[in-house]
């Protein structure tokens, strides 16, 4: 691979800082769970019964990262680009259909995390059946603060809150994520063979809205940190 000559640069490896180390966290792909707190669904118009429906997930591309503190342009093709607040797990070891009770054994850690999101385009896309990636994968759209070492725990209860331009506009507790951090391991894990360095974004609470030019976003989830954002000028 060293030896690989291409065309040109290849990309920088997408990578985030790591609370008391000086090495980076290399990140490998960009999982998110939709629809994970009622409120959330219910204000999206889309409830959850969890007795008769899985959960669900997309991706966005680790080069859409971009680390808490940054100010971002504000978005082409959109009228309504929303924030979405969110703890982000680290996946640390590899693992594949693992058993709910053992999914803390792939726990690196955890971030606050920022879905931004075309909502004009990804209810476009949800209403035509089509794709949600125009929505979702969004160049500077997925915002992540220093990853924090926790290695093998399970954030069962930890307020999650966001303000904007110093109000506050979601406020609820990881307790009420719908699929819990232990079966979004094991249920995603069917589906992929989880690797050290995905993140996890888990959901967000209810209380999305749109943003424009010059708000300053600033995130907490207790026990783990901050994650701030401005939105800047159209590019
Ligand atoms: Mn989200």
């Amino acid at each position: 691979m060293s030896d690989a000559q291409y065309l040109w640069n290849p990309p920088p490896v997408a990578s985030l800082p790591v609370r008391g180390s000086t090495q980076r966290l290399p990140i490998n792909r960009i999982f998110c769970v939709g629809r994970n707190y009622h409120a959330h669904a219910v204000e999206m118009g889309r409830p959850v019964d969890k007795a008769a429906e899985r959960a669900f997930y997309f991706t966005k591309s680790p080069q859409t990262l971009v680390h808490s503190g940054a100010t971002v342009a504000y978005p082409p093709q959109t009228k309504d680009y929303h924030y979405e607040m969110e703890l982000v797990l680290v996946i640390g070891r590899e693992g594949f259909e693992v058993p709910a009770e053992k999914a803390h054994e792939l726990i690196y850690g955890y971030a606050c995390g920022l879905d931004m999101t075309r909502r004009d385009l990804q209810l476009i896309a949800r209403e035509k059946g089509r794709p949600w990636d125009l929505g979702k994968d969004i160049e500077e759209g997925s915002v992540c603060s220093e990853v924090v070492p926790m290695p093998g725990h399970v954030i069962e209860q930890a307020e999650i809150a966001l303000e904007v331009n110093g109000q506050t506009r979601q406020r609820s507790d990881v307790s009420k994520l719908i699929w819990n951090i232990r079966e979004i391991i094991a249920d995603l894990s069917l589906y992929y063979h989880l690797q050290p360095g995905d993140l996890i974004y888990t959901g967000t609470p209810e209380g999305v809205g749109a943003v424009v030019t010059g708000d300053r976003l600033e995130g907490h989830v207790e026990g783990v940190g901050h994650v701030t954002l401005t939105i800047g000028a159209a590019a």
